[in-house]
């Protein structure tokens, strides 16, 4: 572990220090509450062994100060307390410390609280790797691996929350007589046909860009930074893409598999909410649809017509 000793009086100090270090552990030392603050915010200690008294921010500030501070991770704090000061100790503990040892200190004391330290902060760093691995998973489709909905949701609501918004485009796409593939070929087929898809989608946009599974066949490409005729020339290509795989479909007119893709675009002559663009991509594809499928359209809003 990394341990943050703060204690303003230099023989505490000392001895604090090779107890921590007698444990193993790396040790940081500071002189009083405003540097252990600031070594506190550069190094990020797993533990923090602080006295009560000290100039600047005091012990029970620093607890607070920390406890404020943590986002994913756990800082153990162990108080150092003059010894019977019950009211010392209950006002630390409730500032957020996890424990307390008595000065005049007894290395055998801290070096078996920092044992219950490396327990705690180990488990929370479980914790918060548990937790960032699920809200991954949330967020991902399984068979495909793209982005799934809800973190399509969420990306446009932090795109729009943003001040400034650039130009932007959506392109709602779907697979052509997808039913039928699945019908003739079988639902696992149908599966890697959607990974191939998928994986094609994704090659042929930006990293920049986003690429979200919408749900079934479905799937929706955020192009940044796109006019509308730039982000037609990039569907363009991705439709061009995806029959160049060459996935035979014999109940489709081209004979392999094709897609259909509606778009609309967010420009500063049309600052459409997220809802809105949707709607227009999905008229869009409709449209794409209608036409004859295996081609691009742009949502009316777009269209002199
Ligand atoms: P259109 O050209 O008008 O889009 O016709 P379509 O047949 O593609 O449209 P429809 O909405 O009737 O059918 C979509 C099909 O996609 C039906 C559904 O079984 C299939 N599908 C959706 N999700 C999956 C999936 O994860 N795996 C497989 N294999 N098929 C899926
Ligand atoms: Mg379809
Ligand atoms: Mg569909």
């Amino acid at each position: 572990m990394k341990v943050l000793i703060a204690d303003d009086d230099q023989i505490s100090r000392m001895i604090t220090k090779a107890a921590v270090e007698q444990s193993g552990h790396e040790c940081l030392v500071a002189v009083d509450g405003d540097q252990a603050w600031e070594l506190f915010k550069l190094h990020r200690p797993e533990a923090v062994v602080t006295d009560l008294m000290m100039p600047g921010l005091n012990g029970l500030d620093l607890c607070r100060s920390i406890r404020g501070a943590e986002d994913d991770s756990y800082t153990y704090v162990i108080l150092v307390t003059s010894h019977g000061s019950r009211d010392d100790v209950l006002a630390g503990m409730e500032a957020g410390a996890d424990d307390y040892v008595t000065k005049p200190l007894d290395p055998f004391n801290l070096r078996i609280r920092l044992l219950a330290a490396q327990r705690i902060t180990s488990l929370h760093a479980d914790l918060a790797r548990y937790r960032s691995a699920l809200s991954e998973q949330a967020r991902r489709d399984p068979l495909t691996k793209l982005h799934n909905r809800l973190k399509l949701t969420e990306d446009l609501g932090e795109l729009h929350s943003r001040g400034y918004l650039g130009n932007y485009c959506l392109a709602m796409v779907d697979v052509d007589n997808f039913k039928s593939y699945n019908d003739l070929y079988g639902h696992q087929a149908g599966d890697s046909a959607l990974v191939s898809i998928a994986a094609t989608l994704a090659g042929e946009v930006r990293e920049s860009d986003g690429v979200y599974r919408f749900g079934g066949e479905e799937f929706l490409l955020v192009l940044r930074g796109q006019t509308p005729e730039g982000a037609g020339v990039v569907m363009e290509r991705v439709r061009s893409a995806v029959h160049s795989l060459q996935i035979e479909h014999s109940g489709d007119p081209d004979g392999v598999l094709t897609i259909s893709a509606g778009l609309a675009a967010y420009t500063d002559e049309h600052r459409a909410g997220i809802e809105e663009l949707l709607k227009e991509a999905d008229l869009a594809l409709y449209a794409a649809k209608a036409s004859g499928r295996n081609r691009v359209r742009v949502a009316s809003s777009l269209t002199t017509e």
